[in-house]
């Protein structure tokens, strides 16, 4: 499954990963025999696509990106910006997989609320996003680790902590010592995705790597996790960048 429908003369080539500073950028190189030359655009998810025109091949242009990344690395950060400092009163977000609006609170003067969310703004405060973000982060610390502790003890796992951090290219992970570490942002995911991250980093208590064992061990805790996949592929990107 793609994400976006491409018009018919379009073609998807290759999706590929790449590095760009200390951020993870998804790539679509698609062929568009129309095309008079190589163009690069920003998604609005924040993914790349690269349109390759006939006669050239992905490998030319991906050294074409490799050539230019400080041009993509510039106009990621200017995108960033721009969403971080528009988040105001009326704009969606994601909590806990669903759809909320940033309103304010008729209940409460001076306050805003999203979901069950509720957050005082004060002036000086550093904007809303500023105080979302903030909100969003302690309500990951107050859900992710007691949802992971309990996944933990139903299945026998004995992680040495589970900690919430704020990498930006990864949704969780284990270290050799069996700490547990969850990105905040899987307060943003879905419930399914959520847990498929947690038990992924159980599981690694176990299989420190990912073998064979390690996926049909998953696989017996999480049937589902294929779909979960799919889910933070698809909209990992945005989460990611988003904040
Ligand atoms: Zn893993």
């Amino acid at each position: 499954m793609r994400r976006r429908v491409f018009s018919a003369s379009l073609k998807l080539l290759s999706e590929e990963w790449i590095r760009v500073g200390d951020k993870r950028l998804c790539v679509r190189y698609v062929r568009n025999p129309r095309a008079k030359r190589l163009i690069v655009r920003l998604q609005p998810d924040l993914s790349a696509r690269v349109t390759v025109p006939r006669g050239l091949s992905v490998r030319e242009a991906r050294a074409f990106l490799e050539k230019h990344a400080s041009w993509l690395k510039t106009r990621l950060r200017e995108r960033e910006r721009l969403r971080a400092d528009r988040l105001g009163v009326g704009d969606q977000i994601l909590l806990r997989g669903r759809p909320v609006t940033i309103e304010p609170d008729p209940e409460r003067p001076g306050w805003i609320r999203f979901g069950d969310q509720r957050v005082r703004v004060e002036d000086g405060s550093g904007g809303l996003a500023k105080l979302v973000r903030e909100r969003l982060f302690a309500l990951a610390v107050e859900e992710l680790p007691a949802r992971a502790l309990a996944y933990a003890r139903v299945h026998g796992f004995r992680p040495a902590g589970v900690r919430v951090g704020n990498p930006r290219t990864r949704w969780g992970s284990c270290s050799s010592k069996g700490r547990v570490n969850l990105n905040w942002r899987l307060i943003q995911a879905p419930p399914f995705a959520r847990d498929y991250v947690i038990l992924h980093e159980l599981v690694h208590l176990e299989h420190p790597n990912h073998s064979a064992e390690f996926w049909a061990r998953l696989r017996t805790l999480c049937p589902g996790c294929e779909i979960a996949r799919r889910w933070l592929s698809l909209h990992g990107p945005e989460l990611m960048h988003a904040w």
